[in-house]
Order: structure tokens, then C-alpha cells, then sequence
């Protein structure tokens, strides 16, 4: 092995604790030493800092990395402070003097890792006094900010790139992001001078998080039921809308939770004391509209619910991505009311988009729609929606893949509604062909003479909203095609060909299995220490998953460590962790050995 790279091996274990690199991790580590511009593209969680912090450390001289948000930044400097590693930020929440006694040190190379906002490439100072020491390279954090494809572009992040030319430095750039698709990646590599054969694209499969949709459950039930269960459980329920926040967050107050909320109508004070109940874990429960999540890097989030359907795959997966974040299984569930997809219509009716966008727009929020319907793996249906290479077949823990094997053959069914489609002309929506099978009187089916299609009433046994789920679910099966729009018909695939001459059988899932949890360690000592790391951290003013994260303390509960050469097994505990919070936690586990005993006695 090449001797930086046994270095980055060296790295992992004494400053950060943990005992392999993920996926990607060391391909883009290697690129990085070799002095190669690079890009990684890993999805949230996937371990993005590790891949500039490690060579970071490796390379002589200091470490530039930009990033869009304040809270970003205070975070990463925070984590690795925790580990020992000198690092800090430049940003407008410092004054004058501070600012300039920065400089003054990173002159001096006081810093492996500086953190500023891409503004910052705009001071003539600040130039300056990089342009005076070595740098091991500049990084770009959320490079997806560079793009106008992106969905978060930010001018200010594509403008640095010449003050970067005429640094006089030819330091590589690494460039990380979740965001995957293609023009945004061609768009960075383009703009970044990365040649294709150092960009790492890892994909976007997660295999810690369960993803599970619940149709017409009663949702405020299965919230108190859900949070109930998981009081030590840090968790956040996204609303659609303002209004719907503030109802669930008084509902759940008013029923003896504690809750935070936030949203973009409450003031900034408020706003901010609410993410810090959160992060601190002060309250577990967080409500909020979409307008919380882009920036919180707290990793141990074990469940994201959302409580209406978003306007799309791209910001559900972004949001539901949040929980996680240190590897441990987690909850993803999806609350599903078809009349939800009103709501999310009317927001798009109501926007000021153009025509042509508000077209994609739709076309976005049915994908969404059939998330909530579809029989197939959930985590295969959102790589499919990406376009992701990986091959996975079924995730096996999403609630489709564990429904019980039963299968129910509803092929007369589907023919019936495949029939009906075909008669009706091509030209209906869902509502109106579930309401001919229904056999309803309405006035409009009297109105084109839907009551004497031979179609009619030929599921009258079902309940009309019944007949509408099957129906979505064979379109999301790929039986029928939608034609979309503000009003979607929908007409046969080449799919139904066969159903309808007999040649193929339509199978679907009978019931629902409860996911079960495969978590063999000791819950009691997780709780007590969940409270020694949560006095901890008040007295360091950091958030408690910067002292451990989840990940590691369930470490702790199954190995139990009582020795430094114990703890240091553990992941997540590198040499300066050790000498900060090391002695607590041995002395914690043994306290609760001496009242309860070790499992194993
Ligand atoms: P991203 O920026 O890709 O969303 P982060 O860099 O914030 O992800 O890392 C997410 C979590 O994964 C952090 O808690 C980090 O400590 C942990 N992590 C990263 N790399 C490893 C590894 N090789 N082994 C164990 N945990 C890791
Ligand atoms: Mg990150």
C-alpha cells in the first residue's frame, strides 16, 4: 500500500474511531492525494466529509472548504474540534476583530480545515492571505450549489471559480454531492476541470432506512401510537403546509408529547430556538413544513414521518433522506390519503410557473402519487425514479417487501377495470372509471352514457374509493398509462394486452406485516447513556451526537467497554474522544453493570 494512503488507513482509526471506509470513501481519498481534481456523489450519509477530512489530514498545508449555510459550517467545525483536529469557520456571524484574528492564524497555518461561505472568495483580504500559505486543496461542499440544474443553485458558488483561476496556487478541487443526475454531475465537471475517470458516483441506495407507506390510516392515531413507542427516539414529521404544522404540533401538545415546530412563518428567534430543542435533544418530536432540514446534520434522526404526500420524489427522498444519517436503521413512512394529492395539485395551480414547468410539475407529483400505490419494493421504485444503476432487486425491509408472501390473483379484477378503460373511450380519469365499476347514478356518467357500457357496475361489491386504490395500483403496476395534466386520463400500456386475453395473471400483496426490529442491544443502558451523553454535551455546548453518535453508544451497549483498549474498538471512538469522554462512559457502564448486571451474567 502506497504510503499516504496507509496514512489515510491510520487516520481513520486514531482521529475518527471508525475501522473501514464506506462505499467510494477511499477511491476519493486516493484520487484527492494523488492531486487530482475530484468529484464524489454519495447520498446523505454516505460519509461525503470523511472523503476531504481524511487527506486533509494526510496533505501538508490547510484545507479550504466552501459551504452554503452557517449551520453547515458550525457543525463540521464542531465535529471535528471533538476529534482534536484544529479547524474553524469564517462567516458573517463574527465580528471585525474576530475575523481578522482568524487571518492572522490561518497565516500562521494554525488550521488543517477552514470553512467559509463562497462570498468569502469576494475579500481581497482573504485572498490574500491564502494565496501566502500552502493549501492542500479547496473543496466544495454541496457542489450541487454550482449548477443551475440543481435544485439549490447558488450564483456566488459558480463566481468563485475565477477568483480560483487567479489564486496563484494549482491546489486540486474536490467537489461532493448528493444530487446525482446527469446534467448537474456534467455541469461540476465542466466547471471544475474533473476528468470522468475521478468522479466517484456511489449511487443512491441507503440500506439503513425502511421505507413504508400507510394508505388510509387515520393519521393523528398513528402518530400517538408511533411516537408513543419510541419516547427516547428523536424523530420529524413534515406537514404540507403551515397551517397543518401548527395543527399537529398543537395536537400532539395537547395530548401530552413534547414537540418543536418550525416554519417559515415563524419569526427567525423562534425559529431557532426550536432547531436547537431539536438538535440538543431537549424535545424528540420536530414538526415542520419543508422549510426545516437543509442544514441540520444531526445524525441520529431514527424516523422522518410525512404526514401528506410531497410535491415529488426528488424532495421526498431528500427529506425522508434525513433520518439515519449514522448508519443505523431508521423509519421512513409515508402517510397517504388520496385526497392529499388535492392539496399538492392546488399548490402547483396556484404557483407562478410557467406553463411548460407546471406540466413537468405534474408529471412529478403523479410519480409521487404512485409511490403511495405502488405493490413494488419501495427503495427500487425511488432508484428506478433516479435512474440508479445499482442492481438491487428488493431492499427486503421497505413495508412491500415484507408483506406477508401471500398473493391474491386479481385478474378478473383488473381485466374488468382494463375493459372499462377501453370502453370509456381512453379519454377519463381514476374517479370517474371507478364510479362506472362502482355502478354509481351520478349525473355525469347519465351524462355521457357510461350506465350502458357493459362495464357498469361490474364491481358494485367494492367500496368506490376501493375500486380507485386498485385502479392506482395498476398504474403504478405499469397496466395503464396516464396522460398527464391538471386533469390525468389514463389508457391502456402495452402491459394489458396480455391481462386482457388471459395470458397473464395480475397478482397482488394480501396484508401488511408490522416491520420488526432486529436491534440486539440492551434498550435500558442506551437510555441511561443517551442521559450522560446529553449532560455532556450541555456542558461542552455541542450537540449530543457530536459527542457519540447513536451508532457508537449502541456499541457501547452491546460490547460493553470498561477498558481504553476496549473503547477504542468501539467505532466512532478515535484517541481524542477517548481522552474527552472516555472515562465517563466506562464509569457509566460499570454503574449500571453493579445495578442491573451485564446481560451475559
Ligand atoms: P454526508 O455529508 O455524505 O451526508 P456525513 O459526512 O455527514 O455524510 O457522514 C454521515 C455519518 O456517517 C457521520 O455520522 C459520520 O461520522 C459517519 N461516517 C462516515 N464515514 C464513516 C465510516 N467509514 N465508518 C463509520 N461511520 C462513518
Ligand atoms: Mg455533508
Amino acid at each position: 500500500m502506497n504510503l499516504l494512503v496507509s496514512k489515510a488507513h491510520d487516520i481513520l482509526k486514531t482521529i475518527f474511531g471508525f475501522t473501514s471506509f464506506r462505499s467510494g470513501q477511499e477511491t476519493v481519498i486516493r484520487h484527492i492525494l494523488d492531486g487530482h481534481h475530484t468529484l464524489a456523489v454519495m447520498p446523505t450519509g454516505g460519509g461525503k466529509s470523511l472523503c476531504y477530512q481524511v487527506p486533509g489530514l494526510v496533505l501538508d498545508g490547510t484545507a479550504i472548504i466552501i459551504s452554503p449555510l452557517i449551520s453547515l459550517m458550525k457543525d463540521q467545525v464542531d465535529s471535528l474540534q471533538a476529534n482534536g483536529v484544529p479547524a474553524t469557520f469564517i462567516n458573517s456571524t463574527l465580528s471585525q476583530t474576530e475575523q481578522k484574528d482568524i487571518l492572522e492564524k490561518i497565516r500562521h497555518s494554525t488550521y488543517k480545515f477552514v470553512y467559509v461561505a463562497p462570498e468569502r472568495f469576494e475579500s481581497f483580504e482573504f485572498i490574500q492571505t491564502i494565496n501566502s500559505i500552502q493549501l492542500s486543496f479547496i473543496a466544495f461542499d454541496e457542489a450541487h450549489c454550482i449548477s443551475q440544474w440543481g435544485h439549490d443553485f447558488r450564483p456566488s458558488y459558480r463566481s468563485i471559480i475565477e477568483n480560483i483561476k487567479r489564486l496563484g496556487t494549482a491546489c486540486p478541487l474536490v467537489a461532493l454531492t448528493a444530487t446525482a443526475t446527469d446534467r448537474v454531475i456534467y455541469d461540476i465537471q465542466s466547471l471544475l476541470n474533473i476528468r470522468p475517470e475521478y468522479v466517484t458516483n456511489t449511487g443512491f441506495h441507503r440500506d439503513n432506512l425502511h421505507f413504508r407507506v400507510e394508505r388510509g390510516v387515520k393519521k393523528s392515531e398513528f402518530i400517538k401510537q408511533y411516537v408513543s413507542a419510541r419516547s427516547q427516539d428523536s424523530g420529524i414529521i413534515y406537514a404540507p403546509t403551515r397551517k397543518l404544522t401548527d395543527q399537529v404540533y398543537s395536537w400532539l401538545m395537547s395530548n401530552g408529547f413534547r414537540a418543536a415546530r418550525y416554519h417559515a412563518g415563524m419569526s427567525e428567534e423562534e425559529r431557532s430556538t426550536a432547531q436547537n430543542l431539536f438538535l440538543q435533544d431537549d424535545v424528540t418530536i420536530m414538526v415542520a413544513t419543508n422549510a426545516f432540514g437543509m442544514g441540520i446534520n444531526k445524525s441520529n434522526v431514527r424516523y422522518i414521518i410525512h404526514y401528506g404526500i410531497p410535491m415529488n420524489i426528488e424532495s421526498y427522498y431528500q427529506e425522508a433522506g434525513r433520518a439515519g444519517r449514522d448508519g443505523e436503521d431508521s423509519e421512513c413512512i409515508l402517510l397517504f390519503a388520496a385526497n392529499d394529492v388535492q392539496l399538492q395539485k392546488f399548490l402547483i395551480e396556484q404557483s407562478s410557473l410557467e406553463v411548460l414547468k407546471k406540466e413537468q410539475e405534474y408529471e412529478k407529483l403523479h410519480a409521487m402519487v404512485q409511490y403511495g400505490y405502488t405493490n413494488q419494493c419501495l427503495q427500487r421504485y425511488i432508484l428506478d425514479y433516479f435512474s440508479d444503476p445499482n442492481q438491487l432487486k428488493r431492499c427486503g425491509t421497505c413495508s412491500n417487501c415484507l408483506k406477508s408472501g401471500e398473493l391474491e390473483d386479481v385478474t378478473k379484477e383488473a381485466q374488468m377495470v382494463l375493459s372499462c378503460v377501453k370502453r370509456m373511450g381512453e379519454r377519463f380519469g381514476v374517479s370517474m372509471t371507478a364510479k362506472v365499476l362502482k355502478g354509481s347514478s351520478s349525473q355525469k356518467i347519465r351524462e355521457f352514457g357510461f350506465e350502458k357500457l357493459s362495464t357498469y357496475g361490474l364491481l358494485s361489491h367494492y367500496r368506490e374509493a376501493d375500486i380507485g386504490t386498485f385502479i392506482q395500483q395498476l398504474i403504478a403496476d405499469g397496466y395503464l398509462d396516464v396522460e398527464n395534466g391538471k386533469y390525468p386520463t389514463i389508457k391502456l400500456s402495452n402491459r394489458a394486452l396480455p391481462v386482457l386475453k388471459g395470458e397473464e395473471k395480475v397478482w397482488h400483496h394480501a396484508r401488511v406485516q408490522e416491520v420488526k426490529k432486529n436491534e440486539n442491544y440492551n434498550e435500558d443502558l442506551f437510555a441511561y447513556l443517551r442521559g450522560l451523553r446529553k449532560k455532556l454535551a450541555d456542558q461542552s455546548g455541542i450537540p449530543p451526537y457530536i459527542v457519540f453518535s447513536d451508532a457508537t453508544l449502541k456499541d457501547f451497549c452491546r460490547m460493553m467497554p470498561l477498558t481504553k483498549e476496549q473503547m477504542l474498538q468501539v467505532k466512532g471512538v478515535g484517541e481524542r474522544k477517548w481522552e474527552e469522554y472516555g472515562e465517563y462512559f466506562i464509569n457509566g457502564i460499570q454503574a449500571f453493570i453493579d445495578q442491573y448486571g451485564s446481560d451475559e451474567s
